[in-house]
């Protein structure tokens, strides 16, 4: 036992070692590089080679005359486009049938895959290679013939269970990046006679229009129309999630014409608190400790059985892996501090109600994860949250609720590990709580929530402190009857200019400060002036460039089709801020493989044109004039170059790419436009050939576990990082969407992704039929969501904190500045801060992040959003106003940055480490008097070991044999821009019993543990990124008959990818659920059916994260108990 009122001027010296994971950098070296080849940028033709890259002889890829206009016809096959490169004029012929490469997508119905029903296990994070799927290279090398699709083996060469899967050896020493046979790799004949040196001085942009080629020879539509997609008329069937400009970014009026937008805000309106919920409330029944019995969960009857562990404090049944006897059997948890006055937040509740540790007779360590986040649900969702109120921590991001802005950032633009931050740095240290933010600059908010305000200052530009350069905000004090403002960051006191100035009331306010956003709100946006801008010179309109891999794989899977046919109709959704206007954005095509394809589209053209830039090794772009084109105006020609590239390229035989050239040239495009933008890159192979940027493949899953495991995070080399700055200079944003049947190395090919504040998608063993749906919602959301351009974010904090360290997807070339290429609606940054000097409990702390961006309609603006919090000098007060959730997201993201540079293991420790003191600390100076046996935790930390433990067990930090080294990388670079509520369901994926879907409620979740499955149910899992739907084996042939329209679990299809539309009261609302959950997400969740006891339930079980997993975590439950060892040894 201990002392109970120990102070914070007692600090327990074990306590005081910070967490120190090492010296984490973005690996972007700091040495300014010039700009490759800035004199060539524009000269097309007739252009010596720099270097000779293709040293082995073979292939003369780079004679000097690189590009080549040619106007192009018929699609022709693979030889004839080698032939164009050559100069000839192809002219118009029929149109190359579609070669057997090509998989014909029967839409209609659903394919019997191999998906899961393959010998193979499969892996969770992707389907496993089908047994039909293309090899992800064709044995080329080998072969100096072009190989013939005969040829093609079934090679899944990332075998989730490596022992299950008879075929998985055989073709890995077949793999072309691990055999000598692909070193000096002799290209086939047939390509070193394709590019003899071209013709001197050829016209590359002839004046007169090609002959026009008569319809007839592109009519046949492309095999995938016939199938699945809608026609390609502008007022098609399309679906758009069309971004409805009331939400963003100007104060528009609430009313949206069209298509309801998709909105990363919360769903419509939550649950009504069933009465029982209700009449615990009105009690005043605390949640957590007080509640020696639960009352009946709502939705849990109905021929299910009864949650015996659900509850909280109810007797619980033996746990698997659980010996029970070890832990002590008398415990406490879950209270509050002693002395707890309710927080100001609570003013509803009665303060006697606020719980006191309690001894619980019956076993420990159930703690109600559900009921946490029940009890904020029906407790906050009821009334708006208004920001007014310092320091007042906000509903979880479970919780359906409203704001309103009076003040302070709304919780869906910042997020705060703590709303009263220690005062001192000693106490901060001591008490291990991070202080963090997690800012979503540009999120969404739902359509019953005002968006920030657009203030023009004219031609002044905004006001700011004349020292700290802060923006005009509610915490500026107007001193001298209105004439000069004092600054609530740095104190500094400022003129008013004097077309700002107004006089003040009787208390000291504006008396214009209701009618000024900028006074009275926590966000709002600037008008910024020229001086805003880069170069002192407004900006463009940002342009989006398309980059299609045409390789082998890229064509056989399907992508390149449904990219092109997709894109028809998806650029009359391209960004735009006025519906009534086009977007201004423009955009242009290039296709690659091992050289690009760059295409002129202009108007004026009856057909595009093709132009080949073959020598990658220095890549500069061979067009100006008809690259970068409006979609209307070029509407024609756009459409009949995505017509015809699919056909062009069905027969190639290349399987190599390159990636580096591929972003040069994006970037080299939009330097010649004098614009920012976003390259949107479609690719599958690891670029092993030769050019910049080429890779190796380096994947080694004995390093795993090892000390230098760390390495495999790490980019293969410098080259990327060193793009990603001159990226970031131009404002050049990569979104990466990887269609791999292999290694790519994500860790080096989302470098530059990463690095310019672009996203990641990943589409493993991608099949056109079960992954069409999933890849066309992610990429019509990344189209159309509204981003910015060339951003610049900086956070100012008032005196004592500042902001110390960041993470997300960004660029840093000092410690202020967070440089986005593109910041878009999904993206969070994390700020950390720490003290430089004392806080005052009577000022609090103060916060501005300020974010200068261009607008997709290319206006310069700048968004500022304000938070002030609470400051303190009690510990018991920090503990009583964290919000566990963004702690998580802090810690998840510190450690996934932390393992580039620190063994893994050691990474975890220290996260255990570090929440075992914020525990030990509470419970040394905040709880009362109580044994060491008991695990006391504050009541808003309640939850804390819970998510520790599925952050310390995900992918990322403690892989199961079956996840791929690719799969990690991704993981923790889509992590490191989540926001609190993407990060909390991805660690702690939501479990929904599927009973009485009646009326507009959600049934209650239930934990994430096999135990909580009944054999008679069904269940929806959502992780974020998946869903899943569990079907007992013994459901009731009811529920099934609702569901699936067949009431015998036999006959239901596991590979079904959607439900079937029945029409029944219960279908209707279980797809409606479903839509509603994917709508929330800014990734399109897949659906997964998995019957119990197949083999995809494997997958499934993966996310029950309260059980022990295969991959050695721990249960919950041993967790916890190894946690409360830590605690007491910390306190002994
Ligand atoms: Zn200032």
């Amino acid at each position: 036992s201990f002392p109970s009122k120990a102070v914070a001027a007692n600090p327990v010296s074990d306590l005081s070692s910070p967490l120190d994971l090492g010296n984490c950098s973005l690996s972007l070296s700091a040495a300014p590089l010039p700009y490759l080849h800035a004199s060539t940028a524009f000269v097309c033709v007739s252009r010596s080679p720099v270097s000779q890259p293709y040293s082995q002889g073979a292939m003369n890829l780079s004679g000097p005359h690189p590009s080549y206009s040619q106007q192009y016809g018929a699609p022709p096959p693979m030889q004839q486009v080698t032939n164009q490169m050559s100069g000839m004029q192809i002219g118009s012929g029929p149109p190359t049938s579609v070669g057997p490469g090509y998989a014909h997508h029967p839409s209609s119905q659903p394919p019997i895959s191999a998906a899961y029903s393959s010998a193979a296990p499969p892996s969770y994070t992707q389907a496993p290679p089908p047994l039909s799927a293309a090899p992800s290279q064709p044995p080329l090398p080998v072969n100096l013939q072009p190989p013939s699709l005969t040829m093609v083996a079934p090679s899944p060469q990332q075998q989730p269970f490596p022992s299950a899967h008879h075929l998985s050896q055989p073709f890995v020493s077949s793999s072309p990046y691990l055999g000598p046979p692909s070193q000096p790799q002799a290209p086939p004949v047939s390509q070193q006679q394709s590019f003899p040196p071209g013709p001197p001085a050829q016209q590359p942009f002839p004046n007169s229009a090609p002959p026009p080629v008569t319809q007839a020879s592109y009519s046949g539509p492309p095999p995938l129309t016939q199938h699945s997609f809608p026609p390609s008329s502008q007022s098609g069937p399309f679906p758009p999630i069309s971004i409805s400009p009331s939400q963003y970014p100007g104060p528009q009026p609430q009313s949206q014409p069209g298509p309801p937008p998709f909105h990363s805000g919360p769903s419509p309106r939550g649950p009504i608190p069933p009465p029982s919920m209700s009449q615990q409330q009105a009690n005043h029944l605390p949640p957590g400790p007080m509640q020696q019995q639960q009352p009946p969960q709502p939705g849990m009857q109905g021929g299910y059985p009864t949650q015996q562990n659900g509850a909280f404090g109810q007797p619980r049944g033996p746990q698997p892996g659980y010996a029970g006897p070890q832990y002590p059997v008398q415990q406490n948890y879950g209270a509050g501090p002693a002395p707890a006055p309710a927080p100001p937040a609570q003013k509803r509740l009665d303060p006697d109600s606020i719980p006191s540790p309690c001894v619980c007779k019956t076993r420990f360590l159930v703690l109600p994860q559900i009921q946490v986040i029940e009890d904020d649900r029906v407790n906050k969702s009821s009334e708006p949250f208004t920001t007014g109120v310092k320091g007042q921590a906000p509903p979880l991001v479970t919780t359906n609720f409203q704001v309103k802005d009076q003040g302070n950032a709304s919780p869906r633009f910042i997020r705060c590990t703590a709303y009263n931050m220690p005062c001192t740095a000693d106490m901060a240290k001591q008490s291990q709580v991070p202080l963090a933010a997690v800012i979503k600059p540009l999120a969404m908010l739902p359509p019953d929530e005002t968006p920030p305000y657009i203030v023009d200052h004219g031609d002044g530009g905004p006001i700011r402190c004349n020292r700290c350069k802060a923006y005009m905000c509610p915490y500026m004090q107007f001193i001298e009857g209105g004439r000069r403002f004092q600054c609530g960051f740095c104190s500094c006191v400022t003129e008013v200019p004097p077309h700002y100035f107004q006089h003040l009331d009787h208390t000291g306010k504006r008396v214009d400060c209701y009618d000024r956003p900028e006074l009275s709100q926590g966000s709002y946006e600037f008008v910024a002036t020229v001086d805003y801008c880069k170069n002192n010179k407004l900006p463009q309109p940002p342009s989006f460039i398309f980059f299609i891999d045409v390789s082998y794989n890229a064509v056989k899977s399907g992508m390149v089709n449904i990219v092109c046919q997709e894109l028809k109709t998806l650029l009359d959704y391209l960004p735009r801020e006025n519906p009534e206007a086009d977007s201004v954005v423009r955009v242009g095509f290039v296709t690659y493989n091992k050289v690009l394809h760059f295409y002129n589209v202009k108007s004026s053209l009856a057909q595009p044109q093709m132009m080949v830039v073959s020598d990658v090794s220095d890549m500069f772009l061979p067009l100006l004039d008809g690259f970068l084109v409006g979609v209307n105006d070029s509407r024609m020609v756009i459409e009949s170059l995505l017509d015809q590239i699919p056909e062009m390229f069905a027969d190639t035989r290349e399987t190599e790419t390159v990636f580096g050239p591929v972003i040069q040239a994006g970037l080299e495009a939009l330097k010649a436009a004098d614009c920012a933008g976003k390259l949107f890159v479609f690719h599958s192979t690891l670029p092993i050939a030769e050019a910049p940027g080429k890779l190796k493949n380096r994947e080694d899953k004995k390093l795993v576990g090892t000390d230098k495991e760390k390495s495999l995070f790490q980019p293969q080399s410098g080259f990327y990082s060193n793009l990603s700055k001159e990226c970031v200079a131009q404002g050049c944003c990569v979104d990466l969407f990887l269609f791999p049947n292999q290694y790519v190395d994500v860790a080096t090919l989302g470098v530059v992704p990463v690095s310019t504040g672009g996203s990641v998608y990943k589409y493993t063993y991608f099949q056109a039929e079960t992954d069409r749906e999933r890849f066309l919602n992610d990429l019509r959301r990344d189209v159309q969501k509204p981003m910015g351009f060339d951003a610049v974010m900086r956070v100012r904090t008032s005196t004592g904190i500042r902001a110390t360290d960041f993470f997300g997807s960004f660029f840093m070339s000092n410690t202020t500045d967070v440089e986005l290429a593109g910041l878009d609606c999904d993206k969070t940054v994390t700020v950390e801060f720490r003290h430089d000097d004392k806080l005052s409990e009577d000022t609090g702390a103060l916060m501005q992040c300020a974010v200068l961006y261009t607008s997709c309609s290319g206006q310069r603006r700048l968004r500022v959003h304000n938070m002030a919090v609470n400051c303190c000098s009690q510990l018991a007060d920090l503990y009583r106003n964290c919000e566990t959730d963004t702690i998580i997201n802090f810690f998840s993201k510190y450690a996934y940055r932390s393992i580039l540079n620190t063994p893994t293991k050691t990474v975890r420790d220290t996260m255990v480490n570090q929440c075992a003191q914020i525990l030990a600390c509470y419970r040394k100076n905040c709880a009362s008097p109580s044994s060491a046996g008991q695990l006391i935790l504050p009541e808003c930390m309640k939850l804390l070991p819970v998510y520790l433990n599925c952050v310390l067990k995900s992918d990322v930090l403690q892989p199961g044999a079956d996840i791929s080294l690719d799969d990690r990388a991704y993981l923790r670079q889509l992590l490191s821009c989540m926001d609190v509520s993407e990060s909390h369901i991805f660690f702690y994926p939501r479990l929904l019993p599927l009973v009485k879907l009646d009326g507009g409620s959600l049934p209650m979740a239930v934990r994430n543990s096999e135990e909580r499955l009944s054999k008679g149910g069904v269940y929806l899992l959502e992780t974020g990124l998946h869903l899943f739907l569990w079907v007992g084996a013994n459901a009731q042939q009811e529920l099934l008959s609702n569901i699936f329209g067949t009431p015998t679990f036999s006959q239901i299809d596991p590979n079904m990818t959607s439900l079937p539309e029945l029409d029944n009261p219960f279908s209707q609302r279980l797809r409606e659920i479903i839509d509603s959950f994917r709508s929330q997400r800014s990734r399109y969740m897949k659906l997964m059916v998995v019957k119990q006891e197949d083999k995809a339930e494997l997958i499934f079980k993966h996310f029950l994260c309260e059980d022990k997993s295969t991959s050695g975590g721990a249960s919950y439950v041993d967790f916890l108990c190894h946690m409360h060892k830590e605690i007491r040894q910390l306190l002994s």
